[in-house]
């Protein structure tokens, strides 16, 4: 922790006693949205202030990259979707079937 981040704790957080207050703090952003904030601290004050800091860090990784859900949505979304033609007996749409992945009759023509 340098002084930049005891500047930041204490604009941010409030006014920690950063003295004897040593932590590492680190983070891992991962694209599969699983985002890691990790503190390590040997000393009471150290563990109260990575803890202040670690909750910080977190909630804003969650406020600006959501969670790993919503990057999901948000990822699936990007995704085109695709023509899979008209079904051959009534010219209803096709769907794909998420499970197996074949296509299928939108409308279930052949249930009638
Ligand atoms: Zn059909």
């Amino acid at each position: 922790m340098d002084n930049t981040d005891k500047d930041w704790i204490k604009d941010n957080v409030g006014d920690i006693s950063t003295d004897s207050g040593d932590f590492e703090g680190e983070v891992f952003w991962s694209t599969d949205g699983k985002h890691t904030v990790h503190v390590k601290a040997s000393t009471k004050d150290g563990r109260r202030s990575a803890l202040a800091w670690g909750n910080e860090v977190y909630k804003r990784i969650k406020d600006t990259y959501g969670t790993k859900q919503a990057q999901s949505v948000k990822e699936y979304a990007k995704e085109p979707i695709e023509d899979l033609g008209k079904c051959s007996s009534c010219g209803a749409p096709n769907k794909k079937s998420l499970k197996s992945g074949k296509l299928y009759c939108s409308a279930l023509c052949w249930k009638n």
